[in-house]
């Protein structure tokens, strides 16, 4: 890759860049538990949080199962919680996106919208973003009635009647979210039975605002300006059928943000992040933590847990490195 001075914006016009001693991509709960350890470490880490400061938790309306928060924590006051806690021990955030990264040699370059920086270790904690159905009308239609967040647009479908797609924990969740506002919730599922945990299900089977379609797949969605309804497919009778709506939430689990490594870092079969249980990738100076390497558990908690170990690893690496 050429990376050339001329690249640099002007706030990072030096002619010998600076190297940072620990540079996080993402700021979901594994950074900001990452840059917290490193920063406490004296490692004065840099986040390059990426679009959405907080990950997903930040778009999570309440969460549960944080220990600490006896009554639950909306996700994007964690979030800040996490971000200052880390700033008051000296953790630097730029608010930027990278865009292309060359781990060939150390120091590592990564490159961002704004310049290129240079870091003696790198944690990776990407995360992973919303799948996709896939199906007719999804594409056209995002944002005019289909959403991945039932957080964040919620509140648009005031007194509406919806759909949720997907069986697991996140369907449920959201689907509970949102009878706060709309009229009623259709979740469409594609088995008859359900992913999710106990404690959703009986709260979504006892909620008046939830009814259930069972064994049943979307082939489409049709609106306009707006979505107006949804094609669907029972898999068992082979049916067809049109289901009026005016939204479609679609829950149907994550693929892991690694685009940015551009083959340079290794993945297991799933496209996670490969990591040993010190959270090193196949690169030296390189750990991962959160979802982008974590297929197993995808919690707040696990996620923090992750991004601490990544920390005191790479605080580990650069004693060694030293000695
Ligand atoms: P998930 O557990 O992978 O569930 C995805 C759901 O979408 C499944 O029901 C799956 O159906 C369905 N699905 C997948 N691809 C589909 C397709 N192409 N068409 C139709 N349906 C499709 O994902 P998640 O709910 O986002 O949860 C991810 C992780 O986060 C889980 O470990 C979960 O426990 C955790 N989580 C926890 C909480 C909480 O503790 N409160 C909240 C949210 C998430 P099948 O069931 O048939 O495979």
């Amino acid at each position: 890759m050429d990376l050339k001075v001329s690249d640099y914006s002007s706030d990072r016009s030096e002619i010998t860049p600076r190297v940072e001693k620990v540079i996080i991509l993402g700021a979901g709960p594994a950074g900001m538990s990452a840059a917290l350890y490193a920063a406490r470490a004296e490692l004065s880490p840099l986040v390059i949080t990426g679009l959405q400061i907080g990950g997903q938790a930040a778009i999570t309306h309440t969460i549960e199962n944080y220990p600490g928060f006896p009554s639950g924590v909306h996700g994007q006051e964690l979030s800040e919680l996490f971000q200052k806690q880390a700033e008051n021990f000296g953790a630097r955030f730029e608010f930027d996106s990278v865009t292309n990264v060359d781990f060939s040699s150390r120091p590592f370059k990564v490159v961002t919208y704004g310049g290129v920086l240079s870091s003696e270790t790198i944690i990776l904690s990407t995360g992973a973003a919303a799948n996709k159905l896939k199906v007719p009308g999804e594409r056209d239609l995002t944002g005019k009635g289909v959403s991945y967040c039932g957080t964040c647009d919620g509140w648009f479908f005031k007194d509406k009647q919806v759909v949720v797609v997907g069986g697991g924990d996140s369907a449920l969740e959201e689907a509970l979210f949102l009878t706060r506002y709309v009229k009623s919730v259709n979740i469409i599922h594609r088995r008859n039975e359900l992913r999710a945990g106990v404690i959703l299900e009986n709260r979504a089977k006892s909620n008046p605002k939830i009814s259930f379609t069972w064994d049943t797949v979307l082939t489409g969605i049709v609106g306009d300006k707006a979505v107006t309804s949804v094609m669907t497919k029972n898999i068992k009778t082979g049916t067809d059928a049109e289901i009026p709506t005016d939204g479609v939430f679609i829950f149907i689990g994550h693929t892991p943000n690694t685009d940015i490594l551009n083959g340079q870092i290794v993945l297991d079969q799933k496209g996670y992040v490969k990591i040993d249980e010190l959270m090193r990738t196949n690169i030296e100076g390189i750990y991962a933590a959160g979802e982008v390497a974590d297929p197993h558990y995808r919690q707040v908690i696990t996620s923090a847990g992750m991004g601490a170990a990544a920390a005191i690893q790479v605080t580990r690496f650069l004693e060694e490195q030293e000695n």
